[in-house]
């Protein structure tokens, strides 16, 4: 038995053979044929084809729910390209020119074919190159008898190791099958970890080596509560943690009783305690851990899987859905935050040294304002299907925040002139996730109706430390006197905007900084949805006075160290089942 320690980013305990994923890496050989061998080898690959397609319409007719929206719209583009006969004749045509093995030439048009695509000008035909590769892996997998590694197609109950994952991978896996993850990379607040909460699959990141030791089908406990792997565990130690499976299960479970509950304090200030999503899929689990609304959309989930801009219909659709599946309560979206940490596979960002400081976000949009305003658009048509927000990332200071606002009311122009209804008042906010955004946020809270703090990025930048990375995790630091007292200058220049302010970053969700964000002044809390019972539960058994009185101490301490203890215990003592977090 081996027991590692690692970062806990999901709760919750797993019990199952590893499945250890690596990104496939298909060797290709490479051999000459005669022209009598021609016909056996266009054969080969039209059967190797069909298989590849039968594969698709499994997975799609499968008809389980991770299929979501997006991977449809994925795996319908490869049937598209599989069954193209212009494709099927340049491997045909290229086999009978060359006279090399067909994985030998599928290989080359699969090269050409990605290159051509590669240097277009249009964007979306960039990205096609990826798709190109896709399919013609999946036929070379049937060619050559390897088992594609693509995590949809996971059949049996599995723990999911791998290196590293990218969130593409996370949305479009078999989500019904993987029931944990442990990964050698990743911190608390690294994608990965935000899309294993929202997907309610227990997870352990900043293993560092542990694809090292862990083989495939060795049993493996992931406890995501101590942030452990445990590889084969002994039978006393398994039983020990079948039962605190149990007991987790039903601790969850009592938890949701407090659903129909409201988030109020035992002196009656009223919390709205919102969910975060990444895909429209997720509203079934934000109605079933009874959050009053959506705090965080981020919308470039859209964009992340199809591995493209939708366009403004494809848009549409998706924020009116989860519009119309949330109704009354609110919705804020996100405009698209892509770059740094968050890449569509196949986009090019332009290889930057330094990319969290770099083109990302709203810095993006701005230099694209077609992709740019298609998006907006698309958010103020839906803006009459539900009660909308929109809500700007990564704004640095009011300059940038003034151009996005115009480009905004270049939107609206545009509609007004096509004759689409949208709402004129639709509140607009911004995301305070970067420290000069924080300290002048007296001057932004009059151009805006709402600021949402995002901590992953604001302390990222606030400490310097890279959000993702395992080997400084221990300088990712809430309750930082640093981090405190820049929260306390955005609350109070909110309220004395009059303008409420909401946090949206994970440590909303972390009950141990629940009393102090109260203390601070927090208007709106917004988590994953997994996280709303607990942090519910915390607020209903304390008064405002208690959480400014803990407030009032703590910021009088020098050092993260002191200010931690001091809250733990103190959270420690009122609430016995925080330590499970
Ligand atoms: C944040 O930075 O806190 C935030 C919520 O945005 P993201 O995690 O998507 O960068
Ligand atoms: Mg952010």
């Amino acid at each position: 038995m081996k027991v590692v320690e690692g970062i806990m980013v999901s709760p919750g305990i797993a019990i199952g053979p590893a499945c250890l994923h690596s990104p496939d890496v298909i060797i290709v050989p490479s051999y000459d044929i005669s022209q009598g061998q021609i016909p056996y080898e266009i054969e080969r690959f039209q059967t190797a084809r069909d298989r590849a397609v039968q594969d698709i319409e499994v997975l799609l007719h499968r008809g389980k729910p991770e299929i979501g929206e997006m991977e449809r719209k994925l795996l319908n583009s490869h049937l598209l390209m599989l069954n193209d006969p212009e494709f099927q004749e340049e491997v045909t045509r290229t086999l009978k020119e060359r006279k090399k093995n067909v994985e030998c030439v599928l290989r080359e048009v699969e090269d050409s074919l990605a290159k051509k695509l590669e240097a277009s000008e249009d964007e979306y035909l960039q990205e096609r190159s990826l798709d190109i590769r896709d399919i013609s892996n999946r036929i070379l997998s049937h060619l050559l008898y390897q088992k594609q590694g693509s995590l949809a197609d996971i059949e049996e109950e599995c723990i999911l190791v791998a290196h590293n994952l990218l969130p593409s991978d996370i949305i479009s896996m078999n989500r019904e099958k993987i029931v944990g993850i442990a990964t050698d990379f990743g911190g608390k607040t690294s994608h990965v970890a935000i899309l294993a909460r929202a997907f309610e699959i227990p997870a352990v990141l900043g293993l560092s080596e542990v694809t090292g030791f862990v083989r495939n089908d060795e049993k493996i406990i992931l406890d995501g509560n101590r942030g452990l792997v445990i590889v084969e565990p002994d039978e006393a130690t398994l039983r020990k943690y079948i039962t605190s499976r149990k007991a987790w299960q039903q601790h969850e479970l009592q938890l949701l009783n407090l659903n129909e509950l409201r988030a109020e304090t035992r002196d009656g200030k009223l919390l709205q305690l919102e969910s975060n999503i990444e895909v429209p899929d997720e509203i079934h689990s934000v109605l079933a851990h009874g959050a009053d609304g959506i705090g965080l959309f981020r919308s470039e989930f859209l964009y992340i899987v199809p591995r493209k801009f939708p366009d403004e219909e494809e848009q549409l659709q998706a924020y009116n859905l989860v519009l119309e599946g949330m109704k009354p309560r609110s919705v804020t979206i996100r405009t698209l935050d892509l770059g740094g940490d968050k890449i569509i596979p196949g986009v090019k960002l332009g290889g930057e040294s330094n990319p969290i400081l770099g083109w990302r976000a709203v810095r993006f949009c701005l230099s694209k304002p077609e992709v740019f305003k298609s998006q907006l658009r698309a958010l103020l048509r839906a803006s009459v299907h539900g009660n909308l927000k929109i809500m700007f990332p990564m704004i640095s200071g009011v300059e940038e925040l003034e151009i996005t606002l115009g480009i905004l009311e270049e939107a609206k122009e545009e509609l007004r002139k096509r004759g689409l209804p949208f709402d004129e008042n639709v509140p607009i906010g911004i995301m305070i996730e970067v420290p000069s955004a924080a300290f002048t946020s007296d001057i932004l809270a009059k151009k805006v109706s709402f600021f949402s703090i995002g901590t992953n990025d604001l302390i990222q930048y606030m400490i310097a430390v890279d959000r993702e990375n395992e080997r400084i995790a221990y300088l990712y630091e809430p309750f930082h006197p640093g981090v405190l007292r820049l929260i306390k200058v955005v609350v109070d220049n909110a309220h004395s905007n009059g303008i409420p302010v909401g946090m949206c970053g994970e440590m909303a969700g972390d009950p141990y900084a629940a009393v102090i964000l109260l203390g601070l002044g927090l208007d709106e809390y917004s988590m994953s949805a997994i996280g709303i019972p607990a942090i519910k539960r915390i607020i209903r058994s304390v008064t405002i006075a208690e959480a400014e009185e803990l407030v009032g101490t703590i910021m009088e301490m020098k050092s993260y160290r002191e200010i931690d203890g001091h809250v733990r215990s103190w959270m420690e003592k009122r609430f016995d089942f925080i330590s499970r977090y």
